[in-house]
Order: structure tokens, then sequence, then C-alpha cells
């Protein structure tokens, strides 16, 4: 349920408005519409009286939201949800831009990555230092050195860093590291670990999983939302189609859906999407045309002998080169990088 007040409600109103509500044990989020403040409910409503908030004077509307997603929604939260890092941003008038290499791999490959992205233009640094991999016999990550190197990359260039964890359990330690945490695909139906990123005090990456619905997809932000940490961010990184020849199948609708569904910011991981190094470019600048906030993307300084995702990832020269043709691109969505 949604309560639109009336423009110019004193603040005091709004303040009474909310604790009445929250003595019959719902709980109220405030957010400012166009003109006055929204009154977003959420939890039990079973002892409201909808039709007592109707008479009182400021109300101007009530509203029920019939899809499951509330926090989410752009019902809640009319205005776009904009992610400040440092002085960097996610979903403001500035595309976000995050990359870096699948992995970190040692000292030397992730401080030259690190300082040719931020050089090309880069607001993120993206690097794993836990890795999901199907195979328990592939490399998984450097894990504590690597958020190590990660704070050291951070030192030298300012880039943020955006990387994943995977359990509850490393919450605490990644978050030393991290400025965004990510969710990767695998995860973001582990409800556990949703609700537990979802009392960090970070903003979160949501990457949609492999089959995931748009709905599944708002729901697990939902989770996050739900105790506590709005900042989420939503990745669209390709599903599983019929189709093999590319890695996933980026599903580029996701983004005006999710413009039209949420507030949230969406970006694009194009790297994951395609599993093929020549496609990322045209993907990211399908992306940004379609409206989308920014991309990750995976950029190595030697891929072929990259220990994760090597065929997927673009050499710096040729990273730099793609920013600078998705300057245009994103113009002329009023948009800048
Ligand atoms: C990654 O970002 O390196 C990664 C593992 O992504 P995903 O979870 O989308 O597969
Ligand atoms: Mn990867």
């Amino acid at each position: 349920m949604v309560i639109f007040m009336k423009e110019n409600t004193p603040k005091t109103e709004i303040e009474s408005i909310k604790c009445k509500l929250e003595l019959l044990h719902c709980k109220v989020h405030v957010s400012k519409g166009e003109n006055s403040f929204i009154l977003g409910l959420t939890g039990d409503k079973s002892e409201i009286n909808t039709m007592e908030i109707q008479c009182n004077k400021n109300v101007e509307k009530i509203l029920s939201v019939k899809e499951p997603f509330k926090l989410a929604n752009k019902v809640f939260h009319p205005e776009c949800t904009n992610i400040q890092v440092g002085h960097s941003s996610i979903g403001g008038k500035q595309i976000a831009i995050m990359a870096g290499p699948c992995s970190v791999e040692n000292k030397e490959q992730i401080m030259t990555i690190a300082e040719d992205v931020k050089k090309a233009g880069a607001t993120f640094l993206r690097g794993g230092a836990y890795k999901p991999r199907t195979s328990p016999y592939s490399f998984q990550g450097l894990k504590e050195d690597g958020l190590e190197l990660l704070k050291l990359a951070k030192e030298k260039t300012g880039l943020p860093i955006v990387t994943e964890v995977m359990s509850a359990n490393l919450i605490e330690k990644v978050s030393q590291v991290a400025d965004v945490l990510q969710i990767g695909a695998r995860n973001m139906q582990n409800f556990d670990l949703l609700k537990e990123v979802g009392k960090a005090n970070k903003p979160v990456l949501l990457k949609r999983g492999l089959s995931a619905t748009i709905e599944e997809f708002l729901m697990s932000a939902e989770y996050v939302m739900s105790e506590g940490n709005e900042n989420v961010i939503l990745c669209e990184r390709g599903i599983r189609t019929f189709e093999t020849y590319t890695r996933n199948t980026l599903d580029l609708s996701v983004i005006p859906a999710i413009k039209r569904l949420s507030h949230l910011p969406v970006i694009v991981d194009p790297s994951h999407a395609a599993g093929i190094c020549w496609m990322v470019e045209p993907l990211s600048k399908a992306a940004i045309a379609a409206g989308a906030d920014g991309l990750i993307i995976e950029v190595h300084n030697n891929p072929e002998n990259a220990k994760c995702d090597g065929e997927q990832s673009i050499k710096p020269e040729k990273f730099n080169e793609l920013v600078k043709s998705l300057s245009e691109i994103a113009k002329i969505n009023g948009r800048a990088i």
C-alpha cells in the first residue's frame, strides 16, 4: 500500500501519520514524490483502516501495490535511486564504468590493469578474490591475499572496489576492502546470503540468476532491501537460452523493463553475457543506448593466459577505445561518461 500525501503537507504531519501506522505493526518507508511525500507500507497491514487514512485531510490518495516487490517498486519510490560511492556513482547522470579482471591473480597484474582502466575512464575497479567456479578443480581465487591486493590497487588508483562475496561468513572480511559487494548470478536466490548483505552498510551489486525471471530478480533485490540496505544495483549478465554460440544471451529488454518497474539502477555485464571478447563492444554500445546506468567489463592485460574468463576479456587498449566510443551514445540519452 502506498499513501500519497498532499502537496505542502507539513513534515510534522507526515511524522505523526507514520507513528500511528507503525503502532499498527507495519513498516513505513517515506520517500519524496514529484511534488509531495509518499508513504510506502510493508509488513502486516491487517490492522489498518484504509477508510480512516483516506479521510485524513492531508492524504491525496491511496494505492495498493499489486507487484510482490514493494521497496524495489517504482511506485514506492518514484525518483531513480542514485548510489554514491566515494567520487563515483551509479544511477545518476554519469554512466558507471566498472572494469578489471575476472580474478585477481598477482600484484603486478592487478596494479597494471587498475591503472590502465583508471586512465581509460573506469569509475570502479572490479576483480574477484573469491571465485564461484563451475569446477571445484578450477582456480578458486586468491581469497584473502586477493583482497589485500585489491586494497593496494585502491590505494594506488583511488578507484572504489567491486568484488564478490560468496557466503555470509565472509561479508565482514570482504567489506573491509570492498566498496560494493557483488552477489554472483549463482547466488541470486541464496536468500540467507541476501538477507545478510541486507544488513551490511555497503551497496550490493546483484547479478541476475542464470534463469531468473525479471520478477524473481526484483524479488531478490527486495530480500536485500527488506533488511534495511536499499542500495542495490541490478546487473544483467545474460541468461540461459537454447543458443550455444554465445556463453549466455544478453537480455537487453531487462533495461527498459526495470526502468519501468523499479527505481533501482541497472547495469550490464557484456563479458559474461557474450563469453566472447569481440562481442563486448557492440553489446556495451547497445546497453548504453537502451538506457543502462553502467557497465561491468572484464579487462585483462594478458587474456590468453588469464586464470579465469580470458576468452571474454578485452585488453586495456581496446577498453580505452570502447569508453571513448560510448561517450557519444551516452550523450544521446542525456547521460555522460
Ligand atoms: C564474475 O563477475 O566474474 C562472475 C563470476 O559473474 P557471474 O556471477 O555473473 O557469473
Ligand atoms: Mn568472470
